[in-house]
């Protein structure tokens, strides 16, 4: 089949790979819906996180099931399923505590850029639906399997609930995935903060209420004055570089609590300036497995349309092109087709 290899910096290649096979009992393999450019995709496309040799790259999967190992039991073939993209048995005792990303037998989803994937711990990792949902529904439950999920963490691990004030600080594809969650788990008030207007428009369309294009100090600033002087209860910080990560944690309010789910480069903390600020935090992979049932059935009832987030869409044969739109800011985040 033709895939997606990445071969170094800026060298993403559509090119003859391997038929995936199943390697272990407990496989399954998939013939994708649909895949997609996440923008952890872009660290090593910019050369700021290292891979070696060429990479299979895709993580965000949904399709039907062609074929399975024998001891798969949920799931069979003809089957549409959405998987997150930490593979995970579901069993282990993280799993069971809800931290299906630190599952003992964690790996990272790949080769999900790809007309078909072989996805492990089926099992664990894969969500079934009852019936083969429509074709206009495909981009959301796409969404579900990274992206949205990611940003529905970050949300969860800020503590949003009902009647909270929230702030999302990131305007990229999750950010805006955050302030959709931030909206459904009840926020009262979702204050994005973005400089780009497009993105702006579509934060207002997931919910946000606000919008804040100051950023660093000037952005913390308008955080305060916006919130008495008091800060947010929830801050959900989806980027990872210093600068977002230290506004996040000056928006907040003492007791409040950061969601962070942009992957840290660089970031460093002060355990003494940590220890006074009294702010909780909790980040890491999404444990997309947890939410994936709640978040499949809102999209197949309408309650939710996180597809809106691609707004780029080309043939998996033009991938290349696909991360050099997003690179370039071009597109927010790019569906592929297969
Ligand atoms: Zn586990």
């Amino acid at each position: 089949m033709l895939a997606a290899v990445m071969h170094g910096p800026r060298d993403v290649r559509f090119e003859q790979v391997d038929d995936p096979k199943i390697l272990k009992p407990t496989d399954a393999i998939i013939k994708l819906s649909a895949t997609c450019i996440c923008g952890s995709d872009l660290w090593p496309y910019r050369g700021l996180q290292p891979i070696d040799g060429p990479a299979h790259m895709g993580h965000e999967y949904c399709g039907v099931v062609v074929e399975v190992g024998r001891e798969v039991k949920t799931v069979r073939p003809g089957q549409f399923v959405v998987g997150s993209f930490c593979i995970s048995d579901n069993t282990c005792p993280h799993c069971r505590f809800g931290f299906q990303s630190s599952c003992v037998q964690r790996e990272f989803m790949s080769g999900a850029q790809a007309p078909y994937a072989r996805v492990p711990l089926a099992d664990g990792t894969l969500v079934a639906t009852a019936e083969l949902p429509s074709a206009d529904l495909i981009p959301d439950l796409l969404a579900a399997s990274d992206v949205l999920g990611t940003g529905w963490y970050a949300a969860d691990a800020a503590n949003v609930r009902e009647g909270s004030i929230a702030v999302v600080v990131g305007d990229g594809a999750v950010g805006l995935m955050g302030v959709l969650a931030a909206r459904q788990l009840g926020a009262e008030r979702i204050i994005a903060m973005s400089r780009h207007e497009t993105r702006q428009r579509l934060a207002r369309e997931f919910g946000a209420t606000d919008i804040v294009s100051e950023r660093g100090e000037d952005g913390v600033a308008r955080i305060k004055d916006m919130t008495r002087g008091v800060g947010a209860d929830s801050v959900l910080e989806c980027v990872g570089t210093q600068q977002s990560m230290t506004q996040a944690i000056e928006c907040t309010r003492p007791g409040g609590t950061i969601g962070y789910v942009g992957v840290p480069h660089g970031v460093t903390f002060d355990g003494q300036a940590m220890f006074f600020a009294q702010r909780r935090m909790l980040g890491g992979p999404a444990p997309v497995r947890r939410f994936l049932p709640d978040l499949i059935d809102r999209v197949l009832t309408g309650k939710i349309k996180p597809g809106k987030v691609f707004d780029l869409k080309l043939p998996l044969s033009e991938v290349a092109e696909g991360y050099r739109a997003m690179d370039e800011r071009r597109a927010i985040k790019t569906i592929l087709t297969v």
